[in-house]
């Protein structure tokens, strides 16, 4: 249509046609923004960077992009807490941090979201005794549908503090976060592969071996690929450049691009594909936290992720392994497995219970429902919660039962946005109308 342009998502699965882009500078530009659209009746969602695997940041009405607004505008060096606003990618962010002698305390797999984005969707790691980021946001200021500005922290409207931490973009523009930051420091990582039945036998010792503990089944096999990293203040000893090469052009993107492609193209030499990835050995360094935490994702991927209580990860795990062994299904890329501390945000993955994470993902072009569908009903028998931007099936009745505090989301989201400004056809699904 004349005037309408286009959006599409990193994994390039979810596009849409917005009446306009907006690229705001400043928290006037936002306030301008909503207001403008209050009168004009029109719709508003604001993007990140367009990193979700879901239709969440999707939107026919106004697009407001955010990657020129990403400054630090605050830090009391006392409380370590910076203030940012919303646009900040985590890389950015990261480095802000380390040149005030600070650092996120945990992060995901990638630096590239932004930080309204990746609290939005409960953007998590993994550590037995760490949450996800949204629960180290000890403040912010929101711009309501009305265009009025809010500011919300434990103290200072505490509904929609607890509920905005992680809101999915439905309670208005973030404008604003102010970050718990922690001293420093640097993490040392040992890399290897593991038998997966071995990790499995003792979950809870395994996880909690280390500070932050993932691994990685490679269907096809008995192994795991396994990452555990140790907090420290030891000197940095990064990873020799070779192997970096290695890992993270031949490993995790293009030689596996290549393998994936080989896989998409003919399923049956996946199983036989699949024996080279547990081969690469045993690595270790120690490097800045965020360099450890994250790497670049080169190879184009759908995932979908459930979080279930962390006691049923084993169970779970080998509920899926029997799922791919016998619907025959041919995976070229791992399931990767995580855990996290509880937290108290109402529409958090992690919200009350101590959390374990099963994340299924294919390559790009690969068709998933079989694959997904099978998990997801799996997840579903734990009451799992899916990743809020990450690919799932599920609706707001079913979603509803699994949040004990959905109501009190709800409340603020009526408060906050009677009109419907902020939603979209993803948060229609998910969330459900509006209530009054
Ligand atoms: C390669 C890759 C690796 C990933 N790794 C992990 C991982 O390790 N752990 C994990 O948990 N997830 C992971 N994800 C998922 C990702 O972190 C989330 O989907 C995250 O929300 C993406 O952030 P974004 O900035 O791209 O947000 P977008 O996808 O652009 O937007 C997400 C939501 O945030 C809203 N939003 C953005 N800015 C604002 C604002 N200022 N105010 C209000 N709402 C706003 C949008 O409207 C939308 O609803 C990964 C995704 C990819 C593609």
């Amino acid at each position: 249509m004349k005037d309408r342009t286009s959006w599409t998502n990193w994994a390039g699965n979810q596009s849409c046609a917005p009446t306009s882009i907006r690229r705001p500078t400043c928290e006037a530009d936002l306030v301008a923004i909503v207001t403008e659209a209050a009168r004009a009746g029109t719709r508003v969602k604001c993007v990140g960077a367009g990193h979700s695997f879901t239709p969440i940041a999707c939107t026919d009405g106004v697009l407001v992009d955010l990657a020129k607004y990403g400054r630090v505008v605050g830090h009391d060096p006392g409380a370590r807490t910076v203030t940012v606003q919303a646009g900040i990618s985590l890389a950015t962010l990261s480095d802000e941090l380390d040149q005030r002698g600070l650092a996120l305390e945990n992060m995901g797999d990638i630096s590239q979201q932004s930080i309204a984005g990746a609290t939005a969707t409960g953007t998590h790691g993994t550590g037995w005794h760490f949450g996800n980021i949204s629960s180290r946001i000890v403040g912010l200021r929101l711009i309501a549908g009305d265009g009025s500005i809010l500011s919300a922290t434990a103290e200072e409207n505490p509904g929609v503090f607890a509920a905005a931490r992680v809101g999915l973009g439905a309670l208005g523009i973030v404008s604003t976060v102010t970050i718990q930051a922690v001293k420093a420091f640097r993490l040392h990582a040992i890399e290897e592969p593991r038998r997966v039945d071995e990790i499995l036998t003792d979950f809870d010792g395994y996880m909690s071996s280390a500070d932050h503990v993932e691994f990685y089944w490679v269907p096809h096999t008995g192994w795991a690929l396994t990452k555990r990293n140790r907090r420290t203040d030891e000197p940095a000893v990064p990873r020799r450049k070779a192997k970096e090469f290695l890992d993270d052009l031949l490993i995790t993107n293009v030689g596996f691009g290549a393998l994936c492609r080989i896989g998409r193209r003919q399923p049956s030499l996946i199983p036989r594909l699949a024996k080279i990835l547990p081969s690469t050995g045993r690595m270790e360094y120690t490097d800045r936290s965020d360099r450890v935490f994250t790497s670049p994702r080169r190879v184009k991927f759908y995932e979908m992720e459930y979080a279930i209580d962390r006691d049923a990860i084993p169970e779970a795990l080998n509920r899926v392994r029997a799922l791919v062994d016998e619907a025959g299904i041919q995976l070229s890329f791992p399931v990767e497995v995580r855990v996290v501390a509880p937290d108290d945000i109402p529409l958090s993955t992690a919200e009350g219970r101590a959390t374990g994470y099963i994340a299924v993902h294919v390559y790009q072009g690969t068709p998933y429902d079989a694959y997904f569908q099978g998990v997801e009903r799996i997840m579903g028998s734990y009451g799992g919660r899916p990743h809020w931007g990450k690919m799932h099936f599920q609706g707001y009745e079913s979603l509803a039962t699994r949040y004990p505090r959905w109501d009190e989301f709800q409340a603020v989201r009526s408060q906050l946005d009677p009109e419907g400004r902020f939603t979209n056809q993803y948060l229609d699904r998910v969330l459900g109308p509006l209530t009054t």
